[in-house]
C-alpha cells in the first residue's frame, strides 16, 4: 500500500486528490492537513471525502501525520508549500506539489528543500496539456519570428494567482522553441498607448470568471492567419487524476525533482 497525505485537503483540489486516493488501488489515506484555524480542522477526515475509508480528523500541522506517509501532495499556497516541503524532507517522504504562484525566493528555498526526496512538481498535471507544452515548444521552433505568440488564459474567479503557472510554462515553452529568454520579452495584458507590438515580445492575458477549471490558448499569428492550439479542462479530474499517476511514479523513484513530462515519458 502506497500511505498518502494531502495537504490543502479541505480545498478544491485537495477534496478531489482525497477521493481519488481513497477509491485508488493500493492506495490509502493516512492524513488530511489544513491551514491553522480552517473549519475543517478537527473534524473527522472522512466527512470531507464521501464513499470511501478514511480515518483519522484533518490536523493543522503536517509532522502530527508524516510519520505514516510514503508521500505528501500539496495543492495549497506557496508558503505552505515551502514549509512543508522542508517537513517531507526530515522525514524523507516523497512529494507531488502542485501548488502554482511561488516567487523566485518562495521557488528557490522550495528547490533547495526538496533535494533529498523525490518530488513531482508541475505546474499543470493534465495529460494533454502536458502534450501541448511540448506541441508549444515545437511549433514555435518551426513557425520563427515571423509569428506573434501570445498566451490566453482563464480560471475561476477565486484563483489568486496570475498568470497561471501553466500559462507562464507554455510561453517558457514558446519562448524556447524561438531562442527567447521570456524574462526579456513577456508583456503582461496591454494599456494606454503602447505602441505598436514588438516583433519578439510574447503576450500573455489572465480572465478570471466563474467557474472556469482553466483554459489555455496559446496563438501564433502571422500576415493573413492565425494558429490556436487550445486546452480546455471541463473539471479538476484532469489534474487530480494526473496527480495521484504521479503519486504512484514518485514513490520509490530517486530523490530529485520531476515533472510530469517524466511521469508521462514524453521527453
Ligand atoms: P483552494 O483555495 O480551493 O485550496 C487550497 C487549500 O490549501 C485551502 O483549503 C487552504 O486552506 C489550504 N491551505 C493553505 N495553507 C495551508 C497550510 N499551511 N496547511 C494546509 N493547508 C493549507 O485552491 P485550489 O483551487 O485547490 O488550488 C490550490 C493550488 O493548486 C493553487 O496554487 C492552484 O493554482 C494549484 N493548482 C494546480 C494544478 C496543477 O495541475 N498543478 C491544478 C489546479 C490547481
Amino acid at each position: 500500500m502506497i500511505r498518502v497525505v494531502v495537504t490543502g485537503v479541505a480545498g478544491r483540489m485537495g477534496q478531489r486528490l482525497a477521493a481519488l486516493t481513497i477509491e485508488g488501488e493500493g492506495l490509502e489515506l493516512v492524513g488530511g492537513v489544513e491551514a491553522p484555524g480552517h473549519e475543517a480542522v478537527g473534524s473527522p477526515l472522512s466527512a470531507l471525502v464521501s464513499g470511501g475509508e478514511a480515518a483519522g480528523d484533518v490536523v493543522d500541522d503536517l509532522e502530527m501525520v508524516i510519520g505514516g506517509a510514503d508521500v505528501v501532495i500539496a495543492f495549497t499556497a506557496p508558503a505552505a508549500t515551502v514549509e512543508h516541503a522542508a517537513v517531507c524532507a526530515r522525514h524523507g517522504s516523497a512529494m507531488v506539489v502542485g501548488t502554482t504562484g511561488m516567487s523566485a525566493d518562495q521557488l528557490a528555498e522550495f528547490n533547495r528543500a526538496v533535494k533529498p526526496i523525490a518530488c513531482v512538481f508541475a505546474p499543470n498535471f493534465s495529460t494533454a496539456m502536458n502534450v501541448l507544452f511540448k506541441l508549444v515548444e515545437e511549433a514555435a521552433g518551426i513557425l520563427g519570428d515571423d509569428y506573434d505568440v501570445e498566451v490566453v488564459e482563464a480560471h475561476h474567479r477565486h484563483k489568486v494567482d496570475a498568470p497561471s503557472g501553466t500559462a507562464l510554462r507554455l510561453a517558457e515553452g514558446a519562448a524556447q522553441g524561438l531562442r527567447r529568454n521570456l524574462a526579456e520579452v513577456v508583456v503582461h495584458g496591454r494599456e494606454g498607448a503602447v505602441g505598436e507590438r514588438t516583433r519578439k515580445e510574447i503576450g500573455m492575458h489572465a480572465l478570471r470568471l466563474g467557474d472556469v477549471a482553466g483554459d489555455h490558448s496559446v496563438y501564433f499569428g502571422a500576415s493573413g492567419e492565425y494558429l490556436e492550439l487550445r486546452h480546455h479542462a471541463s473539471s479538476r479530474d484532469a489534474f487530480a487524476v494526473g496527480a495521484i499517476r504521479a503519486v504512484r511514479y514518485v514513490v520509490g523513484a530517486e530523490p530529485g525533482l520531476y515533472d510530469m513530462g517524466d511521469v508521462l515519458a514524453l521527453r
